[in-house]
């Protein structure tokens, strides 16, 4: 896991203190704000992972430092850690833009747990415009990279533009029909065997480093990239 850059902002001393002692231990960068106004500034002009958000500070609320970020499209994600149990201010934090909410006082564990969590998710969100995986295959669009176990394999461009299509559409039956038009802006005879033989290559690219058969062939219907259970050992 990464070492994060963590902002937290809390008026209260005590629970300010611990928090700060959690994240330092596992090895976390923490920078802190006691006021909202203070906060705002901090997480307006410096680049944070995540943002610890109490909900009551002296000058203004939490939520109101939510929606400021949001508003001048900061993405950071906002984990908002709050004494106010009801549902109604959990929903409205969420709705402001909050990523995820945790109750005080709340088990050291579970925070570090959150943070992992909003960390995950914010990673993944970041990279799905170019890349995407499938078990051990991953695609990379921007650098046109492709990865069986890590492992570089060299596609043509066809190839290339096929695979990615398959790791768009993951446990999909993709139609003969549906992969020639995506893939190739060009019409061709769909009597020739022209995809078969293109997937017989990939597959033969991905069986040299992976015994997994992630390209199934559904028969009568097309084809499927296979992730998850049914294809990872
Ligand atoms: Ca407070």
């Amino acid at each position: 896991m990464k070492f994060m850059n963590i902002l937290v902002i809390e008026d209260d001393r005590i629970v300010r203190t611990l928090v700060k002692h959690v994240l330092e231990k596992e090895g976390h960068e923490v920078s802190i704000a006691e006021r909202g106004e203070t906060g705002e500034d901090m997480a307006l002009n410096e680049d944070f992972d995540i943002i610890i958000l109490d909900l009551g500070l002296p000058d203004k609320s939490g939520l109101e430092v939510c929606k400021v970020l949001r508003e001048h499209n900061r993405s950071t994600p906002i984990l908002i850690l709050s004494a106010y149990q009801n549902t109604d201010t959990k929903v409205t934090g969420l709705n402001t833009g909050a990523d995820d909410y945790l109750t005080k006082p709340f088990d050291n564990k579970e925070l570090l747990a959150r943070i992992d969590a909003i960390n995950r998710r914010s990673q993944k969100s970041g990279e799905s415009n170019n890349t995407y995986e499938c078990g051990e295959l991953k695609i990379d669009l921007v650098n046109r990279e492709f990865y069986v176990k890590d492992t570089k394999v060299l596609l043509t461009n066809n190839e290339f533009n096929l695979m990615a299509y398959f790791l768009k559409n993951p446990n999909r039956i993709l139609d003969k029909d549906e992969l020639t038009n995506n893939v190739w802006d060009i019409n061709f005879d769909t009597n020739t065997n022209f995809l078969n033989v293109y997937i017989s290559y990939l597959r033969k690219k991905i069986e040299d480093i992976t015994p997994v058969n992630y390209i199934q062939t559904i028969r009568k219907k097309g084809f499927m990239l296979q992730c998850g259970s049914g294809s990872e050992q």
